[in-house]
């Protein structure tokens, strides 16, 4: 944007030239504004115009406190401070018949245009002897110092039906104009008001800034923040969660990556997987619908391009057992941190539960293994195949430096179902890990799986695609209280699986080649130590009943297996397990804390990592403890407009029962639709400012500044009126009391 100022005195025309000089930008195509300073408006009195030109539609209306460039077209209002707040390569076109050289001394190292228009103006008879009307001849000189074609000119005047000796002057001008950049030595400033009188808002002799420190009025003044989004407080991994959404916003999926690689090597898994408190955290959900972070996260890891890895370069090596989220977060933010990494796993393959828990048609084998690649790129080399015992670990923490240690949750949790259970009944974890390796059929089976949790949910839609002919789910508690995802909740319910809620089942037996499972109806009681509704026993004549089925599968949760952990130790605060001799072993994700979540597994391997650097370095590098949250409340939802969320595409429930395809596919863009951008648009930026410039515009003393994508308040002169505050959409603005 190009901002001018013109000085001048009432009957000069400068806001005139203002609009002359805004026609013939706005003939060329340009976004133009004009505007005048009308409180002196009599003849003689100063009076300012101002001018604003750019590319894109200008939406502030305020004062220019630092044009670009001034035009002054009475040579009574050149004094010093006519430059304060003027760009440094401004130009400073002035009315007068001296050269641009005689003012070498006051604007030193300025560029200055001079022209006698008055002389031109009075020969050409526009205005009066007294008054003469130099606008449309200064138009010639700006046109030519600001390298606008003569024929632009013409154009202006034409358009404003100028005629006669205003061309004339304003050629004549256009060849004459002299200008120059200035050297000299910087002259002395006396402030304006210092010779003790009163002075006028807008002061002939100063010709800029009111004299009258308005600012010294005010009893509050705006100041700035930023506050935690309220989104990012609440991703476990530590996500920029703002950040990355706002970088697809602007369309740059590598920044939107990058962004999201620094805490974490899963934007694609998470962007398929995770339970998303994100999402849970928006304060958008208060307004319309959620941001859908969790389809963006997917979008910027299916769209963006990854770096390339740099090696390790430290000396110290670290192992890391479990390559579970947990490990590989660890393993990867420990090589970005320089430490060549082993990453002992007991099983053939690397991922964790990611890769034998969660199925195939919510996590394409494909995604985690181009995630997995990236982390072992890094230099992270690989020992597979053997689970590691508790002297194996006390051996690594003598041989390595430090060892993490995010060996999941490996015991599941078991019912007493009777003696026929052994021939019916499998664990869920067991039966997901052969249903990805083909190694089970259920076709034609009725299958009955009990649980709430992600496992329950996964098994039972397993158990659909691999040919059961009817799934049931049965559950102690209501669905609200089922800690599985709610989408898969859904998606199982649509793919035909019955949710049979407050239902425990008490025993199997053998029914010919079937079984069947007595069942006991269940009422919310009171709530346990875990603070969800106790499920209680229905004591009415049917409170219990027989459901036939061919297989059971468990799905009742697990808990971790210590018997690793050295003997005598124990697990500190920060995950520190404390009592050894050896380097530093350091716990985390299911293991020592079942979070139960990918997410929350990646965090802790992420916090291990500073922790184990900071243990062998000495460097902390922990991010500043997050400061205040974004809350609803100090959102002006009322200045955003409602917009329906995108929601990625899905495969129909019908077509999807027999298949492990993925069901989801994420945010595809069309031709004439880029769902991404135009759901990263929907983020509030809570408490972070995006420099929307909603202050700037409107401030009613254009005393709020831009420098690039920083702002400033010129305090001089702000009265305190709050409504730059009061028009910050995100809280970024706030009133202090002075
Ligand atoms: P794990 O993923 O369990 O990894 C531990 C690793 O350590 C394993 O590879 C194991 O083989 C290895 N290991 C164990 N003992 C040893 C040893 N002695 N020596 C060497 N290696 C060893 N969370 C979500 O966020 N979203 C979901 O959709 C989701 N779905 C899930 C579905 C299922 C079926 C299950 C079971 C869990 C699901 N979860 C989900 C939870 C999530 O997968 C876990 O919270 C997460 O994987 C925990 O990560 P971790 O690294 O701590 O452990």
């Amino acid at each position: 944007m190009m901002e001018l100022t013109i000085y001048g005195r009432g009957g000069q025309g400068g806001v005139t030239l203002a609009k002359l000089i805004a026609t013939a930008y706005f003939l060329r195509g340009k976004e133009v504004q004009a505007f005048g300073l009308y409180a002196a408006e009599r003849s003689g009195a100063p009076l300012q115009a101002y001018v604003r030109v750019d590319d894109q539609e200008i939406t502030n209306h305020n004062l220019i406190r630092e044009p670009d460039h001034i035009v002054v077209l009475d040579r009574t209002l050149i004094g010093p401070n006519l430059v304060i707040g003027l760009k440094r390569d401004g130009w400073i076109i002035l009315n007068t018949p001296e050269p641009p050289s005689a003012f070498a001394d006051r604007f030193p190292g300025r560029c200055v245009a001079t022209l006698d228009a008055t002389a031109i103006a009075i020969a050409g008879g526009l205005g009066t002897r007294a008054v003469p009307i130099v606008n449309t001849t200064m138009l010639g000189a700006i046109a030519r110092v600001f390298d606008l074609p003569w024929s632009d000119v013409e154009a202006a005047l034409d358009d404003l039906k100028f005629g006669g000796p205003n061309i004339a002057s304003a050629r004549e001008a256009f060849d004459k104009v002299a200008h120059a950049r200035l050297t000299g030595t910087a002259v002395e400033t006396t402030p304006a008001s210092s010779n003790g009188r009163v002075a006028g808002l807008l002061d002939g002799d100063l010709g800029a800034r009111p004299l009258i420190h308005t600012g010294d009025w005010a009893t509050h003044q705006p100041e700035r923040q930023q506050l935690t989004p309220p989104c990012n407080f609440g991703c476990p991994a530590g996500n920029d969660v703002r950040g990355f959404v706002e970088a697809i916003g602007r369309e740059n999926h590598n920044d939107a990556l990058a962004i999201l690689l620094k805490t974490s090597p899963f934007p694609g898994v998470c962007g398929r997987v995770c339970p998303a408190p994100c999402m849970d955290a928006c304060n958008r959900s208060r307004f319309d619908e959620s941001v859908n972070i969790r389809d963006l996260e997917r979008y910027a890891a299916d769209h963006g391009t990854r770096p390339e890895p740099i090696a390790p370069w430290r000396d110290e090596i670290v192992a890391v057992v479990g390559s579970g989220p947990a490990g590989l977060s660890a393993a990867y933010h420990l090589a970005r941190l320089g430490y060549p990494v082993t990453l002992f796993e007991g099983a053939a393959e690397l991922g964790g539960v990611m890769r034998t828990g969660i199925p195939a048609y919510r996590l394409p084998r494909d995604v985690l293994g181009e995630e997995i690649n990236y982390i072992l790129r890094h230099g992270v080399a690989v020992s597979a195949g053997r689970f590691l015992s508790r002297a194996d670990l006390l051996r690594l923490s003598h041989e390595y430096a430090a060892v993490f240690v995010g060996t999941g949750l490996q015991d599941s949790r078991a019912m007493n179902l009777g003696a026929a259970a052994k021939d019916f009944v499998e664990q869920g974890i067991g039966f997901l890990d052969r249903v990805r390796k083909h190694e089970t059929r259920l076709d034609g089976l009725s299958v009955v799986v009990i649980g709430g949790g992600n496992t329950a949910i996964d098994a039972a839609r397993s158990a659909l695609r691999v040919g059961a002919r009817t799934v049931r789910i049965v559950y102690r508690r209501t669905r609200a209280e089922m800690p599985a995802i709610r989408e898969e909740i859904d998606e199982a319910v649509e793919e035909g699986i019955a949710l049979d809620e407050l239902v425990l089942p008490l025993r199997l037996e053998r029914n010919g080649a079937s079984a069947v499972l007595t069942c006991q109806r269940m009422r919310l009681g009171e709530p346990d130590e875990s603070g969800r509704p106790r499920p209680v026993p229905e004591t009415s004549e049917d409170a219990q009943y027989d459901l036939s089925c061919d297989r059971v599968i468990l799905a009742l949760g697990q808990t971790s297996n210590i018997a690793i952990l050295p003997e005598g130790s124990e697990i500190h605060q920060d995950g520190a397990l404390l009592g050894l001799s050896g380097g530093p072993i350091f716990a985390g994700g299911d293991f020592a804390t079942n979070e139960g979540t990918v997410t929350a597994a990646i965090g802790s391997g992420r916090k291990a990592a500073l922790h184990v650097h900071r243990t062998l370095s000495g460097e902390n590098l922990f991010p500043p403890p997050a400061g205040p949250v974004a809350e609803p409340d100090v959102i002006r939802m009322h200045l955003f407009t409602h917009a329906r969320g995108e929601h990625g595409a899905m495969i129909a429930p019908a077509d999807r029962r027999r298949t492990f395809a993925e069901v989801r596919l994420g945010l595809i863009d069309e031709p004439a639709h880029r769902p991404a951008a135009t759901e990263a648009q929907r983020c509030f930026s809570c408490g972070v400012c995006n420099a929307c410039d909603r202050c700037v515009e409107y401030c009613p003393e254009g005393i709020v500044l831009r420098d690039g994508d920083a702002y400033r308040f010129d305090y001089g002169y702000c009265k305190g009126c709050g409504i730059c505050a009061s028009q910050c959409p995100r809280g970024v603005i706030y009133m202090a009391e002075l």
